[in-house]
């Protein structure tokens, strides 16, 4: 009997349990994803992260003299691009760039950045970010 409703109270936790906790029960999302820090919305996976010139991070100062520390991703499907995209001020040569929002609370989490030659890529800002 006791042995029934321990079944049943763990049967009961699973269901309740958010599948990106991995508690060593159930890993039913694989790999984690990143997070917006405000608002736990996903953002990107984990294994998304790259590197930009030999680095996976890095610490740019934008012209009104803010310094952001960021990390770089090939794709952030929880990120939503706003504005035209300009090669103004930017930080990657021949790359053109974007504010990267939450998709979600619209907090700025970072940039988007492409060009003609080479694939796209997110730099976002890891203080906005969680679980990176
Ligand atoms: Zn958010």
């Amino acid at each position: 009997m006791n042995n029934i409703l321990t079944f049943d109270s763990i049967g009961d936790d699973l269901l309740k349990e958010p599948s990106h906790k991995v508690s060593g029960k159930v890993k039913m999302d694989p790999p984690m994803r990143v997070r917006c820090a405000i608002c736990r919305n996903r953002i990107a996976k984990s294994d998304a992260r790259m590197s930009v010139s030999g680095k996976h991070e890095a610490s740019f100062t934008n012209p009104f003299g803010f310094r952001f520390r960021i990390a770089f991703f090939q794709q952030a499907p929880g990120c939503k691009l706003t504005g035209k995209p300009t090669v103004e001020n930017s930080w990657f040569s021949g790359y053109a760039w974007q504010i990267a929002l939450c998709a979600l609370c619209r907090t700025h989490l970072g940039w988007g950045f492409q060009s003609n030659d080479d694939n796209p890529f997110f730099g976002l800002i890891i203080k906005r970010l969680s679980d990176i």
